[in-house]
């Protein structure tokens, strides 16, 4: 696609601007299964271990071995196409990738090519909150397993020269998940990403850390005439590592694209890499194509067949996923679909939820104590609610206290971050801070009276009919009592002196 398009033209289009053009993206993500051993050989997958501690001949394609297919990874690969809507199929094959790189001793890698696993399924992204979130399916081509290579390490610092091999993470196993070309925005595309992470988390296929390379993501990009039938021309920016990048990287192509289809020039079909610090993508190499890699059926590997019995069994064993999650807790704990939504996108958060629920009683406060406290506590120790210290037991007691009157709702809250941290008991908590609600008429009432001899004119104001103005009352005893004291029991104190 070359040429600058007539809408483009015609509505003052600045040159780089994006404006005229239909941004097209499809994502490809390498997903590490959760296995304990690698996709082929018996050597353990570990991370962060010394360089070439866990490498069986296989990992080196030495003479003489043969692969072994890793049943536990092939179950993993099933639940993330059942999971994603995905046809899985009976028979798929293995296929050997050609290509030569330093941390690829075979010089191969084997994937699967033309008869992958799973294909033609989708994933539902939520686009925008609360009663006017939008739902947008996305297609997904195919899902295919392959191992990973290992590592190159640039090392000036090594002695000799730079360049090491690490083949720790050779031959360990991963998911290879395609997108149609139906992501239509930077934004949108890192929905997606996030999206795709929860779910493969959500059944326990991945942990999918993106610090330790778990999650990771080359995305497509091209631009075409607003309207237009066709395709334009892709380039792929490989390896993005965070979600942000993706986006930033997304956003600096497409102003590169569009400034080349602005004057008229073609964009070249390349691979691309995106520096973020100079937040511009780079030309790594013009695109090879499937043919150079001279795929072909692996021949120390049967095709992998599955019985429909097998595929059912592990659709029977899915977990809840998180939309039924959703649709489960509006029902059975009366939560809004935005509350009940953000309680759902992770597994672990909303077992958490239940188990306070089952700990406290009634679900509505405590979906309040955890999506305003213990996620903003959460937030800002960037931390996971697996990581946290805090309990579904400690949670519903540390509410309780509040309900009995025992410390107000300020002075608890002002304990969730160390609840979170550190964990601990909150009655103690209470009381080692001196958080107590003053609850004792010996000393509220004093306050109450000053508060009313003070304020004279709300006084009469009440009396008349103005039943609002006990909440501004309510307000200067609190103001008094340093926030100490029992709302409840000021309320009461309070409603006997005015109406009495
Ligand atoms: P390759 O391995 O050669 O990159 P794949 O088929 O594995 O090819 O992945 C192609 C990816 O590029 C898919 O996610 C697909 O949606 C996306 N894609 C294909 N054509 C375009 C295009 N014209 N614009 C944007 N994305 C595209
Ligand atoms: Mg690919």
């Amino acid at each position: 696609m070359t040429g600058r398009p007539a809408e483009a033209r015609a509505a003052g289009h600045r040159p780089g601007d994006p404006n005229g053009y239909e941004v097209v993206i499809g994502l490809e993500v390498h997903c590490q299964l959760r296995t304990a051993s690698k996709l082929f050989s018996p050597a353990p997958v570990v991370y962060d271990r010394e360089p070439n501690h866990s490498v069986h001949p296989i990992c080196l394609g030495l003479p003489g071995v043969l692969p072994v297919l890793n049943g536990h990874a092939v179950e993993l690969a099933i639940r993330a196409g059942l999971a994603t809507h995905c046809s899985v199929h009976e028979c798929s094959i293995f296929a050997r990738k050609n290509y030569f790189y330093p941390d690829l001793p075979k010089g191969y890698q084997i994937s699967q090519f033309e008869e992958p696993l799973a294909t033609g399924g989708w994933i539902e992204l939520l686009a925008g909150e609360g009663e006017v979130a939008e739902r947008r399916r996305i297609g997904l081509t195919r899902i295919h397993m392959e191992e990973d290579a290992g590592k190159s390490i640039h090392d000036a610092s090594i002695a000799g020269h730079g360049t090491q091999v690490d083949l720790n993470r050779a031959g360990v196993p991963l998911l290879e998940i395609v997108s149609e070309p139906e992501l239509r925005s930077p934004a949108e595309a890192g929905n997606y990403l996030r999206t795709l992470r929860g779910i493969l988390r959500y059944i326990d296929v991945s942990d999918a850390d993106l610090e330790k390379g778990q999650f990771r993501c080359d995305a497509n990009l091209s631009l075409r005439a607003k309207g237009a039938a066709q395709l334009g021309t892709r380039t792929e920016l490989k390896n993005l590592n965070s979600f942000r990048f993706v986006e930033e990287a997304l956003e600096a192509e497409i102003e590169r694209q569009a400034a080349l289809l602005d004057a008229g020039e073609p964009v070249l079909q390349a691979t691309m890499a995106y520096d973020s610090v100079t937040r511009r993508t780079r030309v790594l190499r013009l695109k090879e194509n499937a043919d150079d890699y001279r795929y072909f059926p692996d021949p120390d590997l049967v095709p992998l067949r599955l019985s429909p019995e097998q595929i059912e069994r592990v659709r029977g064993e899915l977990p809840e996923l998180a939309e039924a999650k959703r649709v489960r807790f509006e029902t059975q704990y009366g939560l809004s679909g935005y509350d009940a939504r953000l309680l759902t996108e992770s597994r672990t958060l909303a077992d958490f939820f239940e188990a306070t629920v089952a700990a406290y009683g009634p679900a509505k406060p405590v979906a309040n104590w955890i999506l305003r406290d213990v996620l903003q506590a959460l937030g800002v120790q960037e931390r996971e609610i697996e990581a946290a210290a805090l309990t579904p037991e400690t949670l519903a007691c540390l509410i309780r206290l509040v309900d009995t009157g025992r410390t107000t709702a300020k002075g608890a809250r002002s304990l969730v971050p160390e609840l979170v941290e550190r964990g601990g008991d909150p009655e103690a908590l209470v009381r080692e801070r001196g958080i107590e609600a003053v609850a004792d008429s010996g000393t509220l009432e004093p306050a109450v009276d000053e508060v009313l001899a003070a304020h004279g004119d709300d006084v009469e104001r009440y009396r008349g009919g103005e039943k609002r103005v006990l909440n501004f009352l309510m307000g200067q005893v609190m103001k008094k009592t340093g926030g100490k004291a029992d709302p409840g029991a000021v309320r009461e104190i309070l409603a006997r002196k005015l109406d009495g």
